[in-house]
């Protein structure tokens, strides 16, 4: 039976091609099929936490814009505070420059691509999957779809369950050049002022990427949040906007369960298999850890090591959900009392490391409860009674929308 890869990658993001890398670096043919021609613009704030720098196994300081050292929260645009870290605790970069870059390194390790060819369905038989686009199919022995937020890989192999829906906006604006300057080591925060969401901006080399989002049923509420963000930091920071580049929404898809993350020949991997961060809508390092993930257990099984792809969706599930939600836990509680953790983080020194370490990868969420000492019992009842107040307070928002701001 010939085939036209071992492995076909649906998508080039980064879960895509850190896959396509792994695997071409160990010898495997890859054909990533990629419906857009790169670089291409992704709507995303492309804030890098420091721990996908340790992931990433090449250096991608190129393509890196700005290092993160200071973070002005604000809870409703009010009670702002700035905490500050000596060592980084995010990069920004530009994401059409930032996977440009990383899909550049998977060809150079021998991967292929076929740009413009959108894989609109899969289907797999005994020996291989096939891949169906508008002008032709392709044939391999495994597919990982790693083709975002609407996967059509996921949905057509039937592992789109158990995602919840999240969205949201973002901009790039272009401001004065010096306050861009001013502010080149700083990113905004403005959190609990509706459940589940919230707003930031991100310093780039020369302009800003300013954003809100949060659950997809509160969408409504995001565009008077996003005009009000303006105003505080035009007034607030003299961050006058000169000109909107764009200006545009895309789904952010939080997986809440333990799932199947394969399915015969099949695997998905990032926004396809619904690995955001529902805390912080994070999804580049799951993408890249993910997509590694993926490429292991695909090189082990056809190496015949592994005889089916259940180690991955093993390895996900045990590494990756379990992170995942520990993070929508926290989320619950921080619904139910954003206030009290807003000062939390800024009269506490220890959560405020803690909160560091989390970004750059020395800590993680499952480490929080632990945190909490001899407390540490009343953790899953906090975190139950918060799951019931955030709903309710939820319910209320969605009533009459914001009192605060
Ligand atoms: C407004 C917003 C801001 C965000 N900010 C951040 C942030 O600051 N930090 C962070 O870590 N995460 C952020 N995220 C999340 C992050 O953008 C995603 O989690 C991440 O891009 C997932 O990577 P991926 O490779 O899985 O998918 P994507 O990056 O979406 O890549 C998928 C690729 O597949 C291609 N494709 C799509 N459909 C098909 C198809 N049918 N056939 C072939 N190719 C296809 C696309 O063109 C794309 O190149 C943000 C998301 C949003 C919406």
């Amino acid at each position: 039976m010939t085939t036209d890869a071992d492995v076909i990658i649906a998508g080039a993001g980064p879960a895509g091609s850190l896959a396509a890398f792994e695997l071409a670096r160990q010898g495997v043919s890859v054909l990533i099929l990629e419906k857009s021609m790169f670089p291409r613009y992704k709507v995303c704030g492309a804030g890098l936490t420091y721990k996908i720098l340790r992931e990433i196994p090449f250096d991608v300081s190129p393509v890196l814009e700005t290092r993160i050292h200071s973070i002005i929260f604000s809870s409703g645009f009010r009670e702002g505070f700035t905490r500050t870290s000596d060592e980084p605790m995010l990069f920004c970069s530009n994401r059409d420059v930032f996977d440009d870059f990383l899909l550049k390194k998977a060809l150079e390790a021998g991967a292929r691509v076929i740009h413009g060819k959108k894989v609109m369905g899969v289907s797999q038989g005994n020996e291989f999957v096939t891949a169906v686009t508008r002008s032709g199919t392709y044939r391999s022995k495994l597919l990982i779809g790693a083709d975002g937020a609407s996967s059509a890989v996921a949905r057509s192999a039937g592992l789109h369950d158990h995602i919840l829906p999240g969205l949201a906006w973002e901009a790039e604006i272009k401001v004065d050049p010096e306050v861009v300057k001013a502010f080149s080591q700083t990113v905004f925060l403005d959190w609990g002022s509706f459940p589940g969401g919230y707003g930031w901006v991100f310093p780039k080399g020369d302009h800003f990427s300013i954003g809100v989002g949060g659950p997809s049923n509160l969408s409504k509420w995001m565009m008077p949040y996003y005009k009000k963000l303006l105003e505080y930091l035009e007034t607030g920071f003299g961050i006058k906007v000169l000109e909107t580049i764009s200006l545009k929404s895309w789904p952010i898809p939080v997986r809440v369960k333990r799932s199947l993350f394969h399915n015969g020949r099949i695997l998905v991997a990032g926004d396809a298999a619904g690995l955001a961060d529902p805390l912080t809508g994070e999804g580049i390092y799951y993408a890249v850890r993910s997509g590694i993930l993926a490429a292991r257990s695909c090189h082990a099984y056809l190496q015949n090591e592994f005889s089916s792809l259940e180690p991955y969706t093993k390895a996900v599930n045990d590494e990756l959900m379990c992170e995942l939600l520990e993070a929508n836990r926290i989320k619950y509680l921080f619904n139910a009392v954003p206030m009290k953790i807003h000062k939390f983080v800024r009269d506490n020194d220890r959560a405020w490391r803690a909160f560091v370490r989390i970004l750059r990868g020395e800590r993680w969420y499952e480490d929080v409860p632990a945190g909490f000492g001899r407390w540490k019992v009343l953790w899953g009842a906090a975190c139950y009674f918060s799951e019931w107040i955030s709903d309710i307070k939820e319910r209320r928002f969605l009533r009459k929308g914001f009192n605060k701001i």
